[in-house]
């Protein structure tokens, strides 16, 4: 997702296979500057590539279709009439994303989908339906039925008085529309009395006022902000050395949990998810929900009812609010290349997108400022001398690169330009593929006439007047090219800066009383500030994203000088040294963090294949070896195996247990459970008891048995892989914290008061220490104890 189409590189590759040697090896060596002019001129003369990207960008669609549109509606109204409410608000959302905006049939998607947000209790939401439907022209004829719906969500949302208003105008609306013969206007005027007398229930016995029911009092943070880092704490200071380049360091002993950094991302992408919407073969439109479905394209927050780009499909918003920023910072220019930029990856779309967020002139201006002459510049950082070891907090800053003239460090586009772009490092044919395709971006902005927009991006008058010196030619403009320039940069950049922002998202059914959750990534993002930490294999930070925020918390104390450090991916629990130092080369480093130093002296095993281990079938010990073949580590009991054997039979019990997981899924509970205890019967016989295996094996049993409503059993088998989970990945780990709240939830379910109150307890001391007291998960298991706490005591003494 992240590089173009597999097509597209293999494109390229041939390109460059196809390329003179000499000019091979001259681009190699080239500046950024050199590197797009000759992407520019590859492209102009190689007119098949292009016709080829084109060909391509006709699988993905993003532009509205009329089909489509009805094709969706159909599919809403089916699902609407089975009240598979939540499945309708989906389809309707895909219709209303394909019909022009102002139409009546928009309208209607927009009418529709109220229905099904009413049904689904979503009654705020469902009266900006209401108010959209109109706006955008809703017949007339049709009028009174929603008015009717709207006067129903006010009386459910207890404002008696709008309901009164709304009553009154639907009356006067169907008597002016004069007399009433058919069924559908009969209807209609029985929900009317209904409500009426609904109404005058309410306006007798009004229901108690709710208690303003107060915020449970968090606690708030300790959080001072850095005076030269904009978004850092100010117990941490910017350092710079020629070994560590530019890095962050405690200035004063920090406690687990503390906030260290409050970053908003100076730019980000929603990606795409998994499945594309790819036109052609068999069913011609998807009525699955990918990311693009599922999150607003500007700030991520989870979309109920979905505000649809105006010129796209593929857009959408939580907000018109977000739709409105996001045309106006960028998307007026992104919207008519959808496809182009889903053909070409989320890098390329990251980079386009900074620019045009950064505006022309500062981007010039730094362009500008990076030819400079000196060959150096290429890579600011190597300009700068290394500065004093220890230089004070805060004062210190003043010649690190990024750092403004007064040494400040800001999330700023100055600061990003100076990310470490690695020229040199980058295989040659790699950095080929990435200009020919910012090339073809920025010839597309020139063919589609948005070079305007894209150059004075900050005054969208000027954008209306076109050009007075229409160019005829498709050499790309001077400005064009120094854009491509910009953007190649960002892309290199990104390689070793792009940050994911995650979310946890709901798995399974999601219909059952305990959640599970796992991590997916929701968009590729620049976050200059975050980007100045180093990577350990053993971090002493986490990090936690809402929206498009990044906070990073201490995972642990980290005492005064000691380096600040969170984990790019490659993490000591997760895999052994030498795959972690494979996966960290794309980063252009060998790690020497602690646990890399450590696991790589002789004879020391990595804790994962320590744990992860295959054991002897007859006596249970471990098996031992690095060749070939295993022998058992009990000298009395001899028993060899072939690892290839092992590694086959383990495999096939993967296989095993993602059948069963499926079969969960589909609600087939015995079968699932069937299927559980022959896996670990079979894995008993040849993997270590401690195997990462044998706890998932136990979580997903854990989570039929709740399906089931067996609590107690549920509770037996997750206790079970939370000590797996513990073992492997530490007792206050995010891994261990996402256990102990499933379990939570189980006990809970199952009136275990006393024990599900020190089950929240022990949960909520590790959550908030990652994600912090006012996060999603910490709320929830507040909830789950006010709750608990409020139960008759009779219940209580019981257990
Ligand atoms: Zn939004
Ligand atoms: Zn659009
Ligand atoms: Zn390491
Ligand atoms: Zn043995």
């Amino acid at each position: 997702m992240a590089l173009p189409a597999e097509e597209w590189q293999g494109r390229a590759a041939r390109l460059w296979a196809a390329l003179d040697p000499a000019l091979r090896e001259w681009l190699a060596a080239a500046s950024l500057h050199d590197a797009v002019r000759l992407g520019c001129d590859l492209l102009r003369t190689k007119e098949e590539e292009e016709a080829a990207l084109v060909r391509l960008c006709r699988r993905v669609c993003t532009d509205k279709e009329p089909a489509a549109a009805s094709w969706y509606r159909e599919q809403g109204n089916r699902e609407f009439g089975r009240h598979q409410y939540q499945a309708a608000l989906r389809l309707y959302s895909k219709a209303a994303s394909h019909e022009p905006p102002g139409s009546p049939e928009v309208s209607v998607c927009f009418a529709n989908r109220s229905a099904a947000l009413f049904h689904l209790g979503h009654f705020e939401v469902c009266l900006e339906d209401i108010a959209r439907a109109e706006g955008h022209g809703y017949p007339d004829r049709l009028l009174p039925k929603v008015l009717l719906r709207r006067a129903e969500c006010l009386l459910c949302l207890g404002r008696l008085q709008d309901a009164q208003d709304a009553l009154r105008v639907v009356e006067s609306k169907i008597a002016v529309d004069g007399l009433m013969t058919s069924s559908a206007h009969q209807t209609l005027l029985k929900k009317l009395s209904q409500l009426k007398m609904k109404l005058h229930e309410k306006q007798r016995c009004p229901e108690p006022a709710r208690e303003a029911c107060g915020d449970i009092p968090g606690k708030s943070e300790r959080w001072e902000e850095n005076v030269s880092i904009s978004g850092a704490s100010s117990s941490l200071s910017l350092n710079f050395d020629t070994e560590r380049g530019r890095h962050l360091v405690a200035s004063q002993d920090i406690v687990p949990g503390q906030s260290l950094l409050k970053e908003e991302a100076f730019v980000s992408v929603l990606c795409p998810g998994e499945n594309l919407p790819l036109q052609g073969g068999e069913t011609a439109w998807d009525t699955g929900a990918t990311n693009a479905d599922l999150y607003c394209h500007r700030c991520l927050r989870q979309l109920l009812a979905s505000v649809p780009c105006q010129g796209c499909s593929y857009a959408k918003y939580c907000s018109q609010h977000c739709a409105d920023v996001a045309w106006e910072q960028y998307h007026r220019t992104e919207c008519s290349l959808g496809a182009l930029l889903l053909t070409l990856g989320v890098f390329c779309h990251v980079a386009l997108r900074t620019v045009l967020l950064a505006g022309f002139a500062e981007v010039s201006r730094l362009v500008g400022w990076s030819h400079g002459g000196d060959k150096d510049l290429q890579n600011p950082e190597a300009r700068c001398k290394p500065l004093s070891e220890a230089p004070d907090a805060g004062a210190g800053a003043r010649g690190i690169p990024g750092c403004d003239s007064n040494g400040q460090y800001q999330s700023s586009y100055q600061a990003l330009f100076h990310l470490l772009p690695h020229i040199e490092q980058h295989s040659p044919e790699h950095k080929f593929l990435c200009t020919l395709s910012v090339v073809a971006i920025c010839k597309q902005l020139q063919a589609a006439g948005l070079e305007a927009a894209v150059l004075s991006q900050e005054s969208p008058e000027q954008c209306l007047k076109p050009k007075t010196s229409e160019k005829t030619s498709d050499e790309l403009s001077a400005e064009l090219k120094t854009v491509a320039e910009a953007m190649l940069r960002h892309v290199l950049q990104l390689q070793c800066n792009a940050q994911a922002i995650t979310v946890m998202q709901e798995l399974g059914p999601g219909d059952g009383a305990v959640v599970n959750k796992k991590p997916v990534r929701l968009a590729t993002a620049f976050f200059p500030v975050l980007s100045l930490l180093n990577h350990s294999c053993c971090p002493n930070t986490s990090v936690s994203f809402s929206g498009t925020a990044a906070t990073v918390r201490a995972s642990q104390p980290i005492p005064r000088g000691q380096e600040v450090f969170h984990c790019y991916g490659p993490h000591r629990c997760r895999m052994g040294v030498a795959e972690r130092q494979q996966l960290l080369r794309q980063y252009f480093f060998e790690c020497h963090c602690q646990s890399c130093l450590e696991e790589l002296e002789p004879d020391v095993k990595s804790v994962v294949s320590m744990r992860n281990s295959f054991c002897c079938p007859k006596c249970q010990a471990q098996m031992q070896g690095e060749e070939d073949t295993l022998c058992c580590s009990n000298e009395a009991c001899a028993t060899s195996a072939s690892r290839e054997n092992l590694s086959c039979r383990l495999q096939d019990l993967q296989q095993q247990i993602q059948k069963a997981s499926d079969l969960l899924s589909a609600r087939k509970a015995d079968q699932a459970i069937k299927m559980l205890l022959k896996c670990q019967m079979d894995a008993g016989s040849f993997l270590s008891p401690e195997h990462l295996l044998m706890g998932e094996m136990e979580d997903h049993l854990a989570q039929v048995y709740a399906t089931l409503g067996k609590w107690q059993e549920a509770a037996r088998h997750l206790k079970k892989s939370i000590e797996i989970v513990e073992m492997h990945h530490g007792p206050s780990s995010v891994e261990t914290g996402h256990e102990l709240f499933k379990l939570a939830q189980i006990l809970f379910n199952g009136f275990a008061v006393s024990e599900a109150l020190s089950t929240i307890q022990r949960a909520e001391g590790i959550l908030s220490v990652h994600f912090g007291p006012q996060s999603a998960q910490i709320q929830e298991l507040q909830e789950m104890k006010a709750c608990l706490s409020e139960l008759p005591r009779n219940i209580l003494q019981r257990t």
